[in-house]
């Protein structure tokens, strides 16, 4: 059989521990025998990151804007321990806050949806994608004690040193007050990720803020939302058949769960922080999500939801087996293949996509699979295999 081309290089970045064996196993036997892989390889492994001084991310995230597509292993975020663990010239930071941050990209997580593996809520039978914004609000806040009585203020200097304020509140008493802001820039390029990615997977796009309260802040997202659809994608939504669909944000938590899935749903900070967890673990497993940051310049990097499954690789290192769930970094591989294919008009590469997500869901749903799948299945009797036979299995089907 020849081996499928590739046009143009994907880059690849390399990552950490039981990850990083994955990702091996998967090229291995799942992408070599089939495709001419032509990558661009960054290796943003702990070790080679230090050596680098993080260059090397930086190094990554350009070539992302130079190709486009980039595939990305999970990587260690080191803290205290980590520093001592790899001998590390300083406490570098998270390679996808790096990465994120030069992209101006949007991360979008949807679970993998495959028969035996039900969601917790009934009615859930396609995945909800949600996409949250990763400025500002409460995480980049400023906060106050309040000790007594006193007046707190919003204060407003403009260049040209005159003042605006706003009353927070008149205390009679202890108490506590915040301040946070955002950027419209920021959230224009957060609306524009939202509504291209809606396109792209032909979706519809679903977006609530507290606007009826939150008069300004909030009432800002939704009007800088709807001043960009307007302008820029309503014609484009018409003609894929979506809809881009705003509401209050009590009224969309109502409505998500009532709802069968299949759509984005796009949370600004802190809603996105907490409904992402809670969609995740109502769909069932961490290591059956996506993950992919898609920039408002049209950059896509794919990646697994989950981190470098550090307790498995230490039992990995004392030769001990292990059953790590490679789902989430296959479809990383298969989502960035299938955009290169998409953008570079080859349908082999497409087709091939389709068909290794295609084997590795029917693997699972025919009972095979890994020890964290196997502990939540409905599937009965379910065969539960290590790390590397789970991804020979889905060899075989493929092959088959
Ligand atoms: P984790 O790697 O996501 O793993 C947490 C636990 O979840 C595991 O111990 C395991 O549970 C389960 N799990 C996660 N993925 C699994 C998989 N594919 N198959 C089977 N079980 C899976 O999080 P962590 O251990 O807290 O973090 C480890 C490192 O990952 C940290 O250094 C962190 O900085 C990094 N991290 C990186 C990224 C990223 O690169 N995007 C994201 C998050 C964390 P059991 O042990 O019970 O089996
Ligand atoms: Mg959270």
């Amino acid at each position: 059989m020849e081996k499928i081309k590739m046009q143009t290089p994907l880059v690849e970045m390399d990552g950490d521990e039981m990850t990083r064996i994955l990702w091996q196993m998967i090229k291995d036997e799942l992408l070599l025998p089939f495709v001419d892989l032509n990558t661009e390889y960054y290796d943003l492994g702990l070790v080679h990151r230090n050596e680098t001084n993080d260059q090397v991310t930086v190094d990554a995230a350009n070539a992302t804007k130079k190709y486009g597509v980039a595939v990305k292993c999970a990587t260690i975020t080191p803290n205290a321990a980590r520093v001592k663990e790899y001998d590390l010239k300083e406490m570098y930071k998270s390679p996808n806050g790096t990465i994120r941050a030069m992209l101006d990209g949007t991360v979008f997580r949807a679970p993998i949806v495959v028969k035996g593996i039900e969601p917790c809520v009934r009615n859930w039978k396609k995945p909800i994608t949600l996409a949250r914004h990763a400025y500002g609000d409460v995480y980049k806040n400023t906060e106050m004690k309040i000790p007594g009585p006193g007046k707190v203020e919003l204060v407003y200097t403009a260049q040209d040193g005159t003042e605006t304020r706003e009353l927070v509140q008149e205390f009679k008493g202890p108490g506590i007050a915040q301040g946070m802001h955002n950027l419209n820039n920021s959230i224009e390029s957060f609306a524009r990720s939202c509504f291209s990615f809606a396109l792209d997977t032909k979706q519809d796009l679903w977006f609530a803020t507290k606007d009826t309260i939150s008069k300004k802040y909030d009432h800002t997202f939704k009007d800088i939302f709807q001043e960009i659809f307007d302008a820029e994608y309503k014609e484009k939504f018409e003609a894929a058949g979506i809809t881009y669909f705003y509401t209050l944000i009590d009224d969309a938590v109502a409505r998500v769960m009532k709802a069968e899935g299949g759509f984005i749903w796009a949370c600004k900070n802190y809603d996105g922080d907490v409904m992402s967890d809670m969609v995740s673990s109502a769909f069932g497993s961490l290591a059956m999500m996506t993950s992919v940051l898609v920039s408002p310049h049209g950059y896509y990097e794919y990646e697994a939801a989950h981190g470098t499954v550090q307790r498995h690789y230490y039992k990995h290192l004392k030769g001990e087996e292990t059953s790590t769930n490679s789902v989430a970094t296959i479809f990383a591989w298969t989502g960035a293949l299938r955009k290169r294919g998409e953008l570079d008009g080859n349908k082999e590469l497409m087709e091939f996509a389709d068909k290794l997500e295609k084997a590795t869901i029917e693997t699972i749903e025919s009972g095979r699979m890994t020890k964290d799948l196997a502990l939540i299945t409905s599937i009965e009797n379910p065969v539960v295999l290590n790390s590397r036979e789970f991804i020979q299995e889905i060899r075989k089907t493929l092959e088959a």
